[in-house]
């Protein structure tokens, strides 16, 4: 017969019995540990928890659904480095993006408008380098939280006038937790007060000892008003990404990660991907946590459509069901049927999570009430 005990149930599931037995009078079954649950109960309750159960086995619905696999070693391509820039407030971190930003952009690009995307790529001859255009620690501990990695490398922006502050020490923690590498940009180094060697020593109270003496910190005083030393910055990015051999397979169902988000009063839901695997085409079937759809259009950081983007390229991608968050993962899926099967198991993991972290209500106090 189709029953389970609920004890067996529970551990089947990994699942505290108690919180079944709870789940199982809100839905209007009475059940002990020792009674029998149908096939039916079980798989309603199951699914609270975003488990399919299968009559043999269980498995978790949605990973099955996306098929996450790992890639071959000789499917992996180069890909550009995501680059996030980190340092105590005002010492430059936006002044240098717009410098880095507008340094790189050509005549040809759009009469040099630039769009804002929450992230942009510029060309250096034939290489590429993406940086994340919100700077803050907010984003980068959002998405680690979520078990999302964004970031290869982290430039630490740090002013050669005031020198090492308590958000550059946060920022220090941030990068090191999360294992990226660390450049630093002596910033400022127009001003008078400027006095990159003090910077130097104090970026060794928190380890970071740089290369010129003897350690293994690359540091490089720039001006983000002058732009001097912007292309040796953008060098030794590259320089660094080499090292790690940063590599992604382009051929493969897309995965990436939602970068921003926001709802566009004519375009609808707008989500910034930065692809991570794969590529996203227009067309595709996708999903990332409660938002699901089908690839509408696709719009580049220089405000043009684009048809598809690979590994580590960041898109505007219209489309969406709904405004997703930032840090959500997005998978490309094999139709919209299942990207909207995954959406709503997402969301019932989210309703259950809620009700979880809500509820006040122990056991005892329901068992009373009835
Ligand atoms: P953020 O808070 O780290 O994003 O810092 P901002 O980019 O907003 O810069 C803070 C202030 O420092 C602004 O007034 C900038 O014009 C100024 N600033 C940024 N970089 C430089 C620089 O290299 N030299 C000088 N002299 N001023 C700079
Ligand atoms: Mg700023």
């Amino acid at each position: 017969p189709d029953t389970i005990k609920v004890g067996d149930f529970a551990e089947r599931i990994k699942k505290p019995a108690s919180e079944i037995i709870k789940k199982l009078i809100l839905s209007g079954v009475m059940a002990s540990i020792n009674h029998e649950i149908t096939f039916e109960v079980a798989e309603k309750i199951a699914e609270q928890y975003g488990i399919l159960l299968e009559k043999e086995e269980k498995k978790d619905k949605k990973e099955v659904l996306i098929n996450d696999f790992e890639d071959k070693e000789e499917d992996l391509k180069p890909r550009p480095p995501v680059v996030t820039v980190m340092g105590h407030v005002d010492h430059g971190k936006t002044s240098l993006l717009d410098c880095i930003r507008h340094s790189r952009v050509t005549e040809s690009e759009a009469g040099g408008i630039t769009q804002h995307i929450g992230a942009y790529t510029v060309d250096i001859d034939d290489n590429k380098i993406v940086f994340l255009d919100t700077p803050g620690h907010e984003a980068f501990t959002a998405m680690r939280s979520r078990g999302a990695q964004a970031t290869d490398i982290a430039v630490l922006v740090v002013a050669a006038d005031d020198g090492v502050m308590p958000q550059t020490i946060e920022a220090i923690n941030h990068a090191k937790a999360a294992k990226v590498p660390i450049i630093v940009a002596i910033n400022k180094i127009d001003k008078n007060g400027a006095n990159p060697d003090r910077v130097k020593q104090e970026l060794t109270e928190y380890g970071l000892i740089p290369e010129d003496w003897g350690g293994d910190t690359i540091c490089v005083p720039v001006s983000a008003k002058t732009k001097e030393g912007i292309d040796n910055l953008l060098e030794m990015i590259l320089l660094v990404a080499e090292m790690q051999e940063l590599k992604a397979n382009p051929d493969r169902p897309a995965k990436g990660i939602i970068i921003e988000a926001k709802l566009d009063k004519g375009r609808g839901p707008v989500a910034t991907v930065l692809v991570q695997k794969g590529t996203l085409h227009i067309g595709d079937a996708i999903v990332a946590g409660t938002a699901y759809g089908k690839v509408r259009a696709m719009i580049d950081d220089k405000g043009r459509k684009v048809k598809s983007a690979s590994p580590s390229i960041p898109v505007e991608v219209l489309g969406l069901s709904e405004v997703p968050n930032a840090g959500d993962i997005l998978y490309c899926v094999e139709d919209d049927k299942k990207a909207r099967q995954i959406a709503e198991i997402n969301q019932e993991k989210q309703r259950v999570e809620y009700f979880e972290s809500t509820s006040k209500v122990s056991l005892e106090d329901l068992y009373s009430q009835i």
